[in-house]
C-alpha cells in the first residue's frame, strides 16, 4: 500500500458517489494537531458516513475524547463500495475525515459495534487500512478496540480484536486512554498495554482466553490463559446520566445523514422488562436527565448547529418522568423558530395526549408504535405489557390531535406464535382502521396511511429467549407469505417485512461463538461487505462460507439450548443474572406478565453492581 495523497484523494473524489463522505472539514468538526496529541484515537463507524453520523453513542465519545487536552479523536466511516473499489486500486489507505491520517498512525482504532451485520465492514476496514485483519499477526501498529451493545458478545469478533469495552463508554473511555497514555510513556510493549488494559474492569481482551468445546459443538470451557485476565468480565455502569458528559455542537453533515437532527437522549434504560429486547436487559437501570439540563442541552445544540427538528430519545420516550413539562417547556421556547419536537420509541400505554397535542403545534411527522405480536397472549409471552385498549386509545389520541400516518411494528416467528398471533394482527390493523373513522371528519387529518412491518424475531444474548431457536428461513417466509395474505384482506394497509436471511445471519453472530470468526473472514473473502444495504447483500457469499469452515448456520440460529449449556457470553457479567433470566422464560411459557421494576424491583441481579439500583 502507498502512502496517503491528497492528490490521489482528489482524483479519487471526481469518480465516486457522494465525495462529501469523504472529505470532512464540516461545521463543529474538532481539528487538533495530530502530532501534538499523546493518544490518537480513529473512531470508526463500520457502516456508510450518512449511518454513522446519525448515531449518537459517537458524537458523545467524540466529544469525551476531544476534550482530554492530550487526546484526539477523528472520525472513519466504511467507505462505499464504489469508493472502497477505487482506493485498493490507487493502493490510498483508509484514512480519518479530520486530519485525513492513514489509520494505521493512530495508537487506537476503535470500533462501535451497533449491528451484527456490520462486522464485514469491520475487516474491509482493517484491510483498507492496510492493518493485519487477525490480532495475533498484529506486532505494532494501532490497538484495535471495540464497545458498544454487539460487544456483550464479542466471541465472533475475538480473532480481531485486541480490546472490547463492556459498558456505557462514558464510564471507562477516560480510564481506558489515559492507561494507553501511560504505557506509551512509560514505553511499555504491546503484550505489556494488552495486561495493564485487562486490568481495568470492563476490559476484554479475547487473546488471554481460551475455549474449549465438546464434540457435540458446545461450549465446554471458557478460561482465561493470562493472570491479568479476569475469569469474569464485569460491564461498567454509569450511574448519573444527568451529570454525564454531553456535547454543546454536533458536528453538521454536508451530505443528508438518515437522522440529521438534535438528538436529546432523555433517559438510558428501560425497565419495563420486554422479553425479546436486549437493549431493555442490557442496558437497565434507568437513568434520566433532569428537564434542566435537557433544556440546557437543547439550547447549546440549537445554536451550534441551526437544526429544526429536535428528537428525544431512548428505549422508551413515553416512559419519561417529566415527559410533558419537557415537550411543553421546548415547543414553547421552539416553535417560533419553527423547530419541531419529535417523539421515536413511544410505548403504547405511556403516551401523553397533551405531550402529542403540543408537538403536533409545529409540525406533523408519523407516528410509529410497535405492539409487536397480534394477541394479548403472545404480548404477555414477550411481557409487551400493552393491551389492544392501550394501542386502540393511543392511535384515537393521536388521530384527534392531528396525526393520519402511523407505523405499527411487528415480529414474527416470536416463541410459541402460532397461526393465530399473526391473524391477530390483521385483527388489530383493522381496529386502527376503524379508530380513525371513529374521529369526526372534521378534528382528523385527510389521507390515512398505516403501514405494518413486520420484522422476524433474533433470540438475543441476555435476555429470556436466548436459550430458544430462531424459525428456519422455511417457517419465516411461510410465516410472511401467511401474514400478507392476512393483511390483503384488510383495505388499505402497507405491509412491509425485512429480509429473513438477514435476521438469520444476525442470528448466527449475535449468539455466535469464536467459531464464527472464521465464517466471517470467508464471507468476507467471497466479497460481503455492506451487508446490511440490500442492495449489496449477497447471501450466497454467505452460504458459501459457513460451507467452506464446515459450519451448520442451523447450529447457531435454530438450535435450542438447554437449561445447563455454557453459553459463549457466560464470561460477561451484565447485571442481569442468569437465574432471572430463566426464570423469565418459564414465566413467559405461561404468559405471566412481569411488571416494570420502578414499581418494585423483580431481583434481576443488577443490585450486585455497587450504587446500582440501592433502595
Ligand atoms: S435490580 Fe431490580 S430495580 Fe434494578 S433493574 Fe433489576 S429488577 Fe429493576
Amino acid at each position: 500500500m502507498k502512502e496517503f495523497s491528497e492528490e490521489r484523494l482528489e482524483k479519487l473524489l471526481d469518480n465516486v458517489l457522494k465525495p462529501s463522505r469523504y472529505t470532512g472539514g464540516e461545521m463543529n468538526a474538532v481539528m487538533k494537531p495530530f502530532d501534538q496529541a499523546e493518544i490518537t484515537f480513529a473512531f470508526c463507524f463500520p457502516d456508510s458516513y450518512e449511518v454513522g453520523m446519525s448515531h449518537l453513542g459517537i458524537k458523545i465519545l467524540y466529544d469525551i475524547i476531544n476534550r482530554q487536552p492530550w487526546a484526539l479523536c477523528e472520525r472513519v466511516f466504511t467507505p462505499w463500495p464504489d469508493m472502497a473499489d477505487a482506493m485498493r486500486r490507487e493502493e490510498l489507505p483508509l484514512f480519518s475525515l479530520e486530519s485525513r491520517t492513514p489509520l494505521r498512525q493512530f495508537d487506537i482504532v476503535g470500533f462501535t459495534l451497533q449491528y451484527e451485520m456490520c462486522y464485514t465492514n469491520i475487516l474491509e476496514m482493517l484491510d483498507l487500512a492496510d492493518i493485519p485483519l487477525f490480532s495475533k499477526d498484529r506486532t505494532e501498529g494501532p490497538i484495535i478496540m471495540a464497545g458498544g451493545p454487539c460487544a456483550y458478545n464479542p466471541e465472533p469478533l475475538a480473532p480481531f480484536v485486541d480490546v472490547f469495552q463492556i459498558g456505557d463508554g462514558e464510564e471507562m473511555m477516560v480510564e481506558v486512554i489515559e492507561c494507553m497514555r501511560a504505557c506509551k510513556q512509560a514505553g511499555k510493549t504491546r503484550l505489556e498495554t494488552l495486561r495493564a488494559l485487562a486490568k481495568i474492569e470492563g476490559v476484554y481482551v479475547p487473546a488471554f482466553y481460551e475455549a474449549t468445546y465438546h464434540e457435540d459443538g458446545t461450549l465446554a470451557a471458557f478460561t482465561p490463559t493470562d493472570p491479568a485476565a479476569p475469569a469474569i468480565v464485569r460491564r461498567r455502569v454509569l450511574l448519573n446520566l444527568d451529570s454525564a458528559a454531553y456535547p454543546s455542537a454536533f458536528v453538521v453533515p454536508y451530505t443528508e445523514a438518515i437522522h440529521d437532527r438534535i438528538v436529546l437522549e432523555i433517559m438510558r434504560g428501560c425497565t419495563k422488562g420486554c422479553r425479546f429486547c436486549q437493549a431493555g436487559m442490557l442496558y437497565r437501570p434507568v437513568r434520566e436527565r433532569s428537564v434542566e439540563t435537557l433544556l440546557r442541552q437543547a439550547e447549546e445544540l440549537e445554536n451550534a448547529t441551526g437544526y429544526e427538528e429536535i428528537s428525544l430519545s431512548s428505549l422508551s420516550s413515553g416512559d419519561y418522568t417529566h415527559l410533558t413539562e419537557l415537550v411543553c417547556a421546548l415547543t414553547e421556547r421552539y416553535a417560533e423558530k419553527k423547530v419541531s419536537v419529535s417523539l421515536p420509541s413511544m410505548r403504547l400505554d405511556s403516551i401523553v395526549k397533551q405531550s402529542l397535542e403540543e408537538a403536533q403545534k409545529v409540525r406533523k411527522s408519523g407516528l410509529t408504535l410497535a405492539p409487536e405480536a397480534g394477541t394479548q397472549r403472545l404480548r404477555d409471552v414477550i411481557n409487551k405489557g400493552v393491551t389492544e385498549d392501550d394501542l386502540i386509545r393511543a392511535v384515537t389520541d393521536a388521530f384527534e390531535s392531528g396525526w393520519s400516518t402511523v407505523k405499527l411494528y411487528f415480529m414474527i416467528g416470536l416463541p410459541t406464535e402460532t397461526d393465530e398471533d399473526l391473524q391477530g394482527i390483521g385483527h388489530l390493523a383493522q381496529d386502527v382502521i376503524s379508530a380513525y373513522f371513529s374521529v369526526p371528519r372534521n378534528v382528523r387529518a385527510k389521507g390515512l396511511r398505516i403501514t405494518c412491518s413486520a420484522s422476524t424475531f433474533v433470540p438475543k444474548p441476555f435476555t429470556p429467549f436466548q436459550w430458544q431457536p430462531q424459525d428456519t428461513l422455511p417457517q419465516i417466509k411461510e410465516k410472511q407469505a401467511r401474514l400478507g395474505e392476512i393483511l390483503h384482506q384488510v383495505k388499505g394497509i402497507n405491509f412491509n417485512w425485512h429480509e429473513p436471511e438477514l435476521s438469520m445471519l444476525e442470528a448466527c453472530f449475535s449468539r455466535g461463538d469464536r467459531r464464527m470468526a472464521d465464517v466471517l473472514y470467508a464471507a468476507w473473502k467471497n466479497g460481503c461487505r455492506m451487508d446490511s444495504w440490500s442492495e449489496f447483500m449477497n447471501f450466497e457469499g454467505w452460504l458459501q462460507a459457513f460451507d467452506q469452515c464446515g459450519i451448520d448456520p442451523a447450529f447457531y440460529a435454530n438450535r435450542p439450548r438447554g437449561e445447563k449449556e455454557l453459553l459463549p457470553w457466560d464470561f460477561i457479567d451484565a447485571g442481569v443474572t442468569r437465574a432471572f433470566l430463566w426464570r423469565e422464560w418459564q414465566r413467559a411459557q405461561r404468559a405471566e406478565v412481569t411488571p416494570d421494576c420502578r414499581l418494585g424491583c423483580q431481583g434481576c441481579g443488577l443490585r450486585r453492581f455497587e450504587g446500582v439500583c440501592a433502595e
